[in-house]
């Protein structure tokens, strides 16, 4: 058999093409693995296996979730829940880790003061988000996704930045938030997709995810509808996730329509009991492909034990870059808090 040769890292030609390959997933998967001794969550494993997998792979998936009210008949921790389902079948897959998720996140000002949810401060999340990050780079994981599961999408990349912008270390920091990844999956009918609706929040599409990812944590007999509303023409701002390409995103305002306590207090934005698990197989399935193809495209570009290339992203000093890259613990290693802390 032929072996490709691998190139090496920052050297691969910028023309390489995405390709997608697809896979068969469990849908919806047999409970999940949170709890699991299955090789899956950092926090789960035995410290020694830990230390083993670095060696075969070194990439670490950061579910990023939320404790948010979703109507009656959802959970409050969906935005978890749905992100850390699809990632522990890919991580299975592709031999990355996980870390257990973070369960708490930042809200728009819409969200404010509805029971159920739990809102975090933005500076307290940034925060929290760039503490995990040194504490895995520390760990010796430096290749990074910040998988969102929740409406923060606008918070999350100031987290990267500010560690980048401070530490300034060569490593690979990605925020990916599920609904980017496939947008023309979130089609209404008028447009040959599955829905009725387009994308709100703990609506038909979302909860179609719900169920067709967590059904155990789901009760559809008491699913509510409600109406969404503003005060504006409709077209002007976007629904979830800028999925409409609006001129102005979803985050974008404040005062174009009600606050979700007022409006909404039942927790849904939409038709939840259009909720249907078939409407989101073929999405999630497009989704966990995606995410397969990122993480193995990661690896194929920073094989383990490779970083993007130092002198090509930072202007700390060579001896520096080398001490805070090295194996922890090893002979010349410094943590990368060395670099600085408070940060
Ligand atoms: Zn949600």
């Amino acid at each position: 058999m032929a072996t490709k040769k691998k190139p090496a890292a920052g050297k691969a030609p910028v023309t390489r093409k995405l390709t997608i390959k697809k896979h068969k997933w469990e849908l919806p998967p047999k409970g999940g693995k949170m709890e699991s001794p299955d090789p899956i969550y950092f926090q789960n494993m035995p410290y020694a296996r830990i230390e083993e997998r670095l060696k075969k792979n070194d990439l670490i998936i950061l579910p990023i979730g939320s404790t948010e009210a979703h109507g009656p008949n959802a959970c409050p921790g969906e935005d978890t829940f749905l992100v850390t389902r699809m990632a522990e079948q890919v991580a299975q897959k592709v031999g990355c880790t996980i870390a257990q998720p973070l369960w708490y996140g930042s809200h728009p000002f819409h969200h404010m003061g509805m029971p159920g949810t739990i809102l975090v401060p933005e500076e307290t999340f940034i925060g929290m988000l760039k503490a995990m990050m040194a504490g895995f780079w520390n760990t010796g994981f430096r290749k990074m996704i910040l998988l969102n599961g929740h409406g923060q999408e606008y918070v999350i990349p100031t987290a990267i930045h500010q560690f980048a912008k401070h530490f300034q270390v060569p490593g690979v920091f990605i925020n990916l938030n599920w609904y980017h990844a496939i947008p023309d999956e979130f089609n209404t009918k008028d447009k040959g997709g599955p829905y009725d609706t387009p994308f709100i929040h703990a609506d038909e599409v979302e909860t179609s995810w719900s169920l067709a990812l967590f059904p155990e944590f789901m009760d559809q007999s008491v699913a509510v509808d409600t109406v969404p509303r503003g005060w504006m023409p409709d077209g002007h701002i976007d629904k979830a996730g800028n999925l409409l390409r609006r001129p102005i995103a979803w985050y974008g305002q404040v005062g174009c329509g009600p606050v979700e306590i007022s409006a909404y207090p039942e927790g849904c934005v939409g038709k939840s009991t259009k909720a249907d698990p078939e409407k989101a197989y073929k999405g999630i399935s497009a989704f966990m492909d995606y995410l397969t193809a990122l993480c193995e495209d990661i690896m194929e570009a920073f094989p383990v034990g490779k970083l993007p290339p130092a002198d090509q992203l930072t202007q700390r000093s060579p001896e520096e870059i080398k001490a805070v890259t090295k194996k922890p613990l090893t002979k010349g290693w410094k943590s990368i808090y060395s670099l600085g802390y408070p940060f």
